[in-house]
């Protein structure tokens, strides 16, 4: 029976460490703070979780449209929102802790450091070490927020995205640095409990990573502006500073703006309660002591890895937000490097694919999106066909009163193999998983119009998109 020790108890570590007890490995788990990593404590969850309580909020302020009436106006309680976060999260860890007691997976809490592939040191809270021995290792430590120049966080006023999870006020002003997903995600939610929300974004487009389509971008754009959630793009702030509670700054033109408007340029104060930082991660290395291990990282102190995330130490490989964003930093993207580590360990291997990683914008409308984007394949050189059908065209989506929306295909001219898939409007990031399936295996517009989708519903829109793409 192989030994395996994980360091790191989120997506990537508890998915690596369950799928090797699976397996019939005798395995350590060693966290040092809480079970479930960033995504459960301060990440996915808590982010989706604030967003249903926006969404609530925002569906029992139209039910009039739905026929409904109400008494008296609904408004967000913060702390009974921070209070049902917080039940949620404790619910998902107990569900952990209980699977590592099934799979008899030793957790062990404390500080986790690399002595040589076959040895980890487990710094205890009582001050107590332990060493564990290991035939192989599994480093998963994730990411953590980092500071930027000029933006330091003082956690009341200047705020990181840890802290904006955990506000028991809502700011009447909110300055949101950053229009990423994390930056876009917190302006939605924030602006349904009756904040002013500013997103101040250095490049000229909300969610400007390549793999994100610009017509999802402008979509956004269109969004946050009917919400009055004000949108500077290709800006930035500079002289931010906190006076008399207030954080007072500078609205000024972005450097990553090639040739900035005379608009962009336009210097102006800004005012808020708040300005809540949503750029920036750096890797959760600290003590891990991965130098003195012969442990390479690049100069940002990611941890470098091969195609099978094997680092530069023998036996020691890498999963998850720690291998940095030239990999995706996602939970599944962490939990599906586990399973392919385990795989090999069990002498399996199976390459990690990139190219089909679906990803979810939990905004409003949501963004679902796979694949490649329409600008990435052409910059690619591909000939592809492009197709967008309007979510306001599917029955479901008008009975929902859910319209604003698009589902946008890129597909290859010649054979019609589905190359990405980007969808705007409600549920979007569940119906992303019937599109992730067909780019992941290669299926073409053909064979997604001739399966049958159930009637009425948002589904329907993958399956029109495709038949329209046919039609040419
Ligand atoms: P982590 O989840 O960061 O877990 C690492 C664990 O290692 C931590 O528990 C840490 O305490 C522990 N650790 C660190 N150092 C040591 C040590 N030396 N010894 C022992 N333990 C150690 N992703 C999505 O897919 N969907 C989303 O909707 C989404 N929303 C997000 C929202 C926010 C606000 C943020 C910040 C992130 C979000 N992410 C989302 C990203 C997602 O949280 C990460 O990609 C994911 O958590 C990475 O998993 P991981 O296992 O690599 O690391």
């Amino acid at each position: 029976m192989k030994r395996l020790t994980v360091i790191g108890g989120g997506p990537g570590g508890y998915t690596a460490a369950f799928a090797a007890a699976r397996a019939g490995m005798e395995v350590t788990l060693v966290e040092a703070a809480r079970l479930g990593g960033t995504c459960l404590n301060a990440g996915c969850i808590p982010t989706k979780t604030l967003k249903a309580s926006a969404e609530a909020l925002e569906t029992a302020l139209r039910l009039a449209e739905f026929g409904i009436t109400c008494e008296g106006t609904p408004r967000v309680d913060p702390a009974a929102v921070l209070a049902r976060k917080e039940k949620v999260v404790d619910i998902l860890r107990g569900g952990l802790e209980k699977t590592c007691a099934r799979l008899k997976v030793r957790l062990c809490t404390g500080h986790g450091r690399v002595l040589d592939a076959r040895h980890v040191e487990v710094g205890m809270a009582d001050g107590s070490v332990e060493v564990v021995e290991n035939d192989a290792l599994i480093l998963a430590t994730g990411s953590r927020v980092a500071e930027l120049p000029g933006l330091a966080f003082d956690h009341t006023h200047i705020l990181s995205s840890d802290d904006a999870l955990q506000l028991d006020r809502v700011p009447r002003r909110l300055v949101i640095v950053g229009g990423g997903v994390i930056g876009c995600e917190m302006a939605f939610i924030y602006r349904a409990f009756g904040a002013q929300v500013t997103v101040v974004e250095g490049q000229n487009r909300l969610l400007p990573m390549p793999s994100m389509d610009a017509d999802v971008s402008t979509l956004l754009q269109r969004e946050m502006k009917k919400r009055r959630i004000a949108c500077e793009l290709g800006r930035t702030l500079r002289d931010v500073r906190v006076e008399e509670g207030v954080v007072r700054a500078t609205l000024t033109a972005s450097p990553f703006v090639d040739k900035p408007t005379p608009a962009q340029q336009k210097e102006v104060p800004v005012e808020a309660d708040m300005v809540l930082v949503t750029v920036g991660r750096c890797p959760a290395t600290e003590g891990l002591g991965l130098a003195e291990a012969g442990i390479a990282t690049d100069r940002r102190g990611w941890v470098v890895v091969d195609d099978a995330l094997k680092t530069s130490l023998p036996g020691v490989y890498a999963i998850g937000d720690l291998l940095g964003p030239s990999r995706v930093m996602l939970a599944h993207v962490a939990a599906m490097e586990g399973l392919c580590v385990v795989e090999s360990l069990c002498g399996k291997p199976r390459a990690m694919r990139y190219d089909a990683v679906p990803s979810g914008v939990f905004t409003s409308p949501e963004v679902g999106s796979v694949g490649l984007s329409e600008q990435q394949a052409r910059e690619q050189g591909l000939d592809v066909r492009c197709v967008t059908f309007q979510m306001r065209e599917l029955g479901k989506a008008q009975a929902m009163g859910e319209l604003p929306g698009f589902f946008k295909l890129v597909a290859a001219t010649d054979s019609g193999r589905l190359l990405g898939a980007h969808i705007a409007g409600a549920h979007a990031s569940d119906l992303v998983a019937e599109a992730a399936l067909a780019v992941a295996n290669g299926l073409t517009l053909e064979q997604v119009a001739h399966t049958i989708h159930a009637h009425p519903t948002l589904a329907e829109g993958l399956y029109e998109a495709a038949l329209l793409a046919q039609e040419g």
